[in-house]
């Protein structure tokens, strides 16, 4: 059936061109492990993937092993990276679909041992080691007895080592640095015992654009920047990239309403003079934050038009009351550009009071996406 307008239109080439920029930051030779979890931060994961991988990268990285199982019957054959962990009982199907799974704890590892001796198969993985996040990975003191217990499972192979910054967006880089020398300890101790990773890595978006590690490793992990939007606003003039997503929908209804009519749920618009208000078809229920209410905009015909109370499960209201000659079915944009005017994904995070990445996971299925 014909689909209501609201829809998030992907631009492929935007993806592409962020990826030549990341390679620009990158020294020859190092891996690109280009993360794609959450549905690729809600852009399409198998679409993103495919041109990820046409593009030569050497990892994917996702967050769960089903998200893995999707890019595999998909058809993606780079090696997918499972970074946010595994239970014991994923291990076989990890196996059985070809992911690499991210380690940090002995049992798990001796598990995927016994799991790939089954199959008569040597299975990759790599190691994390936490240098500071206090999320995942090993601890510094954990680091020798892991890898002297990974000596004796011989159906596992080390192919990198990762560690994770806790603030690389910051421009206090004091915390970064030390991560980065505890990193680099627990490396030169791996190494001494024997392993010899071709990999390793720390950098997120923030590290990458900031050129943070100095190419001291030569692996990097770029999620936001890929999708055209900056860790932080202060990053914004150190790399041109280009927004991959733009959420529109098009006018539903207009009414006029009178000086002191009232619009959405508790009435927190009161019109002060005759106004026009457009009911748009998205809601919280598509991703837009509830908190918008009364504070976001969107655009028509160019012109900012400010959120008119309360965000509904499925429709908001904009007063458009200052924008002349607005009709039904006229595109409204969310988050993109519109004539002169753009409202980013960070601008709309600001005002919802959290960042980007969270406007952009949120963004539900309901919400068709065009890949242009
Ligand atoms: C999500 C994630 C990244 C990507 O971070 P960005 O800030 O989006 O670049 C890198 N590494 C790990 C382990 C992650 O979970």
């Amino acid at each position: 059936m014909e689909k209501r307008p609201t829809s998030a239109t992907i631009d492929l080439g935007a993806l592409k061109t962020n990826y030549f920029q990341l390679r620009d930051r990158v020294r020859g030779g190092a891996g690109v492990l280009a993360v794609v979890k959450a549905n690729a931060y809600g852009h399409g994961d198998v679409e993103v993937a495919r041109v990820l991988e046409g593009l030569g990268c050497e990892f994917l990285g996702v967050a769960i092993p089903e998200e893995g199982a999707r890019l595999r019957e998909a058809g993606i054959k780079k090696p997918i990276i499972v970074l946010g962990g595994l239970f014991p009982n994923q291990a076989g199907d990890i196996i059985d679909l070809g992911l690499t799974p991210v380690v940090f704890d002995a049992s798990t590892a001796s598990i995927l041992n016994s799991a790939a001796n089954e199959r008569g198969t040597v299975q990759e993985i790599h190691v994390k080691i936490d240098t500071g996040m206090g999320r995942l990975g090993l601890r510094p003191e954990e680091v020798g007895p892991f890898f002297s217990r990974l000596k004796g499972l011989e159906n596992l192979r080390l192919g990198a080592l990762h560690s994770h910054f806790a603030e690389s967006e910051r421009e206090e880089k004091r915390f970064s640095e030390e991560q980065m020398t505890g990193f680099e300890s627990s490396v030169a101790l791996i190494r001494q015992m024997g392993f010899d990773p071709k990999y390793v890595g720390i950098s997120n978006s923030a590290a990458i654009i900031e050129h943070l590690d100095g190419a001291r490793f030569n692996l990097v992990r770029p999620g936001i920047m890929l999708y055209g939007s900056y860790p932080d606003g202060r990053l914004r003039g150190k790399i041109d990239l280009k927004p991959v997503l733009e959420l529109k929908t098009r006018i539903l209804h207009l009414k006029s309403i009178p000086p002191g009519g009232s619009v959405s749920y508790g009435r927190r618009f009161v019109a002060k003079r005759q106004s026009m208000i457009a009911t748009l078809p998205i809601g919280y229920a598509d991703g837009l934050p509830r908190s918008l209410g009364n504070i976001g905009e969107v655009l028509v015909r160019g012109r900012r038009a400010p959120i008119a109370g309360t965000v509904c499960m499925d429709l908001i209201m904009a007063d458009v009351t200052d924008i002349p000659g607005v009709q039904n079915g006229d595109e409204a944009v969310i988050i993109g550009s519109q004539g002169s005017e753009a409202i980013t994904a960070e601008e709309v995070a600001a005002k919802a009071g959290t960042i980007s990445y969270e406007i952009f996971c949120r963004i539900s299925q309901r919400v068709q996406r065009i890949y242009v």
